[in-house]
């Protein structure tokens, strides 16, 4: 089969690998027919984890069930089902407690010994193959396959954002606390950013800032009703607060991660955590859905090298502030959030800049790593 291979820090092809089968009874095979490059992609093809070479991309995945293991009951050969970029095994006791991205059993232990949470093609998540190729092996298919409705196969833009960015954007403003009619500031508006900002106004904001300063990204935002707010042109702290009366927004998303650099282009691994600690209100919320890793091979900031940042605790502590971090458990919304673009209430696709046929991966690549106009979402098509 085709797979978008890493051959090391900015170098991914196309190349042939042995085709993904079914290894356990409880496996399902899965014809991918779309799958997106995310931003987290960027980090492992810029060599800033230790996302072993040869191994294959891919972690937002859908497609059309081919075969399925002697032990799986509910997946059929022909459902169109997406596949949440987290491995949960449905039964140890984090998957049992909703928090599918920290599961106990399918966690690779070799570097960590207490290691939770597993995801396709993903660094020191085990190691599972990505989805950037023509198959799937997806383990324990039947907790991990979401089956789709009827016009799957037409609404594939849609439905693949359901694999990460629009649980994940939602999960964001969960993790922070919103409730309706609060006001939200987003910190980037990648697709992750774009997500939580479109999540915040489905749940019934007051009002949501998004901060960035790549017009295209303000652009998109503002189309769905946030204000942007362009931190290249003064800082962001202080427009926050000018459009929250001195306050403070009631909820914080971090939607950027690790490698924040101001615009300059110097990395800053703590700039939008404390920014955040100062633009959300006394007793506010923030949610962190931006990528950060216990160890950074190339680290800008030589303090990071071991994950660490100059953490404004004190104004935080003071302030009251709450904080939830982590992956998403993409099954904890997924079917809700799939019922809602069926019922035609969300349609996440409207960030998807490129729809692009799997041979182009190495291009789209570039591009999307350069963050050049207009790139905001790549969906990789491996149809002919
Ligand atoms: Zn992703
Ligand atoms: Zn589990």
């Amino acid at each position: 089969m085709r797979a978008v291979v890493y051959n090391g820090p900015r170098d991914v092809a196309v190349q042939d690998v042995p085709d993904a089968r079914i290894e356990k009874p409880t496996d399902v095979l899965v014809r991918i027919t779309s799958t997106n490059i995310c931003g987290s992609d960027l980090h492992m093809y810029e060599g800033r984890t230790d996302f072993p070479q040869g191994g294959v991309f891919g972690h937002e995945n859908l497609g059309q069930v081919v075969e399925v293991g002697e032990g799986v009951d509910r997946v059929k050969v022909g459902d169109w089902v997406a596949i949440p970029f987290n491995i949960g095994c449905g039964f140890c006791k984090n998957c049992e407690r909703g928090l599918s991205a920290f599961c106990l059993t399918t966690a690779d232990r070799s570097q960590f010994p207490n290691m939770a949470g597993a995801a396709y093609g993903f660094a020191d998540m085990g190691p599972y193959r990505g989805g950037q190729a023509d198959l799937l092996r997806v383990p324990y298919g039947d907790y991990n396959c979401l089956k789709l409705p009827p016009d799957a196969e037409e609404r594939q833009n849609d439905y693949v954002m359901l694999a990460d960015i629009f649980p994940t954007g939602w999960h964001c403003t969960e993790l922070a606390g919103m409730r309706p009619g609060e006001s939200v500031v987003v910190y980037g508006a990648g697709p992750v950013g774009l997500m939580a900002v479109y999540s915040a106004m489905i749940k019934g904001a007051r009002m949501v800032m998004v901060v960035d300063r790549h017009p295209d990204r303000l652009r998109l935002a503002e189309s769905i009703g946030a204000l942007p707010i362009d931190d290249s042109k003064g800082s962001a702290v202080d427009q926050v607060m000018e459009l929250t009366n001195g306050i403070g927004a009631d909820r914080g998303c971090e939607c950027v991660g690790y490698q924040a650099h101001d615009p300059e282009g110097d990395e800053h691994p703590n700039m939008v955590m404390n920014d955040l600690v100062k633009s959300v209100k006394f007793t506010g919320g923030i949610g962190v859905v931006g990528l950060y890793v216990p160890q950074d091979p190339a680290p800008q900031d030589p303090l990071y090298k071991q994950g660490e940042i100059v953490f404004d605790h004190g104004l935080f502590w003071f302030k009251g502030q709450s904080i939830g971090t982590g992956q998403c458990n993409v099954k904890a919304y997924n079917r809700q959030l799939r019922d809602l673009i069926s019922a035609g209430r969300a349609q996440p696709s409207f960030i998807v800049s490129h729809e692009l046929p799997l041979e182009e991966a190495p291009n789209a690549y570039q591009h999307f790593d350069a963050r050049d106009d207009g790139w905001t979402k790549v969906v990789l098509k491996t149809a002919a």
